[in-house]
């Protein structure tokens, strides 16, 4: 890529910190796998483009790519030095205000996601793509090594909570590698982590009521030293716990998310609690 096609620093509040290891861009492209299957009606998606580390590769592989960015300044450069790789969709909007729905209806099919996000908004991207979870085939993201763990932890680790629960609910969380500071421009002041994540069937997620169960995972981990009985007061008594099959006795990060998910099922029987 010509360097004269970005000019612009990186701009900090953007959370702009651009990978330039060849070794961990090859991985991410890997982690995404062979050509996108356009003909099936897959479209691949990149969130965050930034100069193109990851972009370009992906192209020169898949032929063609959709990119979602926010930032003004690279919208130009990034379509110049494109041209060379193949055929780019440049979305230059805030990703929390895409609709993923709407961008799969004209293939049909789903969407497979990547990029390395700007971590001052990882969790609320997460939660906004999860909306949209049944056009989504997956996805790989880099996001804080702190966060990768917390999304991938098992019931009864330090760092088991609301993010662990609400994301493997819906998905299959697969931490793949760790990335350290050094291998971007500039440097984050934190370790890094690539994470791919698979939206379960339908039929596999068993969640009734969404709202109910967000609610019942928002509050038990509210207060995180409190017990289920206590930390769920304003929700349910412990009986209604116990009849779910829980103790109520254990604390949030004891209890595995498919005693959440039952536990929500059976709160909210018709309606969802709010
Ligand atoms: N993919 C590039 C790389 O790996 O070098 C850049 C990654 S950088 C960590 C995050 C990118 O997300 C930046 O290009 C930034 O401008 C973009 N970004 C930040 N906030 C955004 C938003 N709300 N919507 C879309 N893109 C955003």
């Amino acid at each position: 890529m010509p360097a004269s096609h970005f000019t612009e620093p990186a701009k900090k509040h953007l959370g702009q910190h651009f990978l330039h290891e060849r070794t961990y861009v090859d991985r991410i492209v890997q982690a995404v796998g062979p050509p996108v299957d356009v003909a099936s009606g897959e479209r691949l998606v990149e969130i965050g483009p930034g100069q193109g580390a990851i972009t370009f590769p992906l192209l020169d592989r898949h032929g063609a790519l959709t990119v979602i960015e926010f930032d003004r300044d690279l919208i130009s450069p990034l379509t110049e030095a494109a041209r060379a790789h193949g055929e780019l969709t440049v979305i230059h909007r805030d990703v929390l205000k895409v609709d993923f729905t709407a961008l799969a209806e004209g293939v049909r099919q789903r969407l497979r996601l990547v990029g390395n996000l700007p971590y001052n908004l990882s969790s609320p991207i997460l939660f906004h793509v999860l909306e949209h979870a049944p056009v989504v085939r997956d996805m790989v993201f880099m996001l804080q090594k702190e966060v990768v763990d917390r999304m991938a932890a098992p019931p009864g680790s330090k760092v088991y909570g609301r993010l662990s629960v609400m994301l493997q609910a819906y998905c299959r969380v697969e931490a793949l590698f760790t990335v350290p500071p050094g291998a971007f421009r500039p440097p984050p002041k934190v370790d890094s982590a690539v994470v791919r994540l698979v939206p379960l069937d339908t039929t596999e997620i068993g969640i009734g009521h969404p709202d109910t169960f967000a609610r019942v995972v928002r509050d038990a981990f509210g207060q995180r030293r409190k017990t289920m009985r206590n930390a769920l007061s304003r929700v349910c008594d412990a009986d209604a716990i116990s009849a779910a099959g829980i103790s109520p006795t254990l604390r949030a990060e004891q209890v595995p998310v498919a005693d959440f998910v039952r536990l929500a099922n059976s709160l909210a029987g018709g309606a969802d609690i709010r």
